[in-house]
């Protein structure tokens, strides 16, 4: 068989191929209303029954975010690591219908001991953004201005049991929770990479996500993010996010203690509907 009947042979699968597969994404988008390349990351602080430990702003009543964690699992929702999610928007590696991640920023003790629970009765993983000096102690960050409540945080023991579950990942949140714009460089730098060492050391694995204090970062301090080796870095921007975006602004959905199952219904459904 001679190379020249060879070439239309090739042509002719290769034109029947894009026909068909064009036919296919065709035949798709008339029947479905979801967009099928959005990734959304779920933004969480506390989550805890008591009203002493602060308002609905931060944090979640345990009750409610177990409501919200059985909607994803009976729904059709895929929660996938942040590890996967980076995967998948630098290289869009295909994902399983509607993923989500769900972060929790600061490290509040809250998390272990009412988070966690719920996550493992639906086996979901998830990321904490850790403040890496508020470590066994309080969030001083907020309680010390007057903010926030003083809240425990987790200690080291409760954050290597929840790394070596292999179902929590840790990022970090900076040293002291600074806002990283406005104390210099210099400073921006050395909570940056500080919390990085301090946690990679402790957890003796490799840190790879990161989360700005406040959602304050500019394009000097991602750049810095990136330099410290992190692969990815969430911010307080409210959005979904799409394969090709930047990995270092990735929007988020902030879920509030007060937001009815009617709103988070709504607000989870509208963040998979196409535009048109
Ligand atoms: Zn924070």
């Amino acid at each position: 068989m001679g190379f020249r009947f060879l070439v239309p042979v090739a042509a002719s699968i290769l034109v029947l191929f894009f026909f068909s597969s064009g036919t296919r994404l065709q035949h798709k988008s008339v029947l479905s209303t979801y967009e099928p390349d959005v990734l959304v990351i779920l933004m969480y602080h506390k989550v805890n029954p008591d009203p002493r430990e602060g308002g609905l702003g931060l944090r979640v009543p345990p009750s409610k975010f177990d409501w919200q964690m059985k909607y994803l699992k009976t729904r059709g929702f895929t929660v996938i690591d942040m590890d996967s999610a980076c995967f998948y928007l630098r290289y869009g590696r295909p994902l399983p219908p509607k993923p989500v991640v769900i972060t929790f920023d600061d490290g509040y003790r809250d998390n272990y001991l009412f988070a966690w629970p719920i996550l493992k009765k639906y086996g979901f993983c998830a990321t904490v953004y850790h403040v890496v000096n508020a470590t066994g102690g309080y969030n001083f960050f907020d309680a010390d201005r007057g903010s926030q409540p003083r809240s425990s945080m987790l200690g080291w023991n409760e954050i290597r049991e929840m790394t070596a579950s292999g179902t929590i990942t840790f990022g970090a949140h900076t040293l002291d929770h600074r806002p990283l714009t406005k104390v210099g460089p210099e400073e921006a730098s050395r909570q940056i990479f500080g919390a990085k060492e301090v946690l990679e050391q402790e957890l003796g694995r490799p840190v790879n996500h990161f989360c700005y204090p406040y959602g304050d970062y500019n394009r000097e301090v991602s750049e810095m993010v990136k330099a410290a080796g992190f692969k990815t870095a969430v911010t307080c921007v409210r959005g979904v996010n799409h394969p090709g975006e930047d990995l270092f602004t990735l929007k988020r959905i902030r879920i509030m203690g007060n937001c009815s199952n009617r709103k988070f219904i709504y607000m989870l459904e509208n963040c998979y509907k196409t535009a048109a």
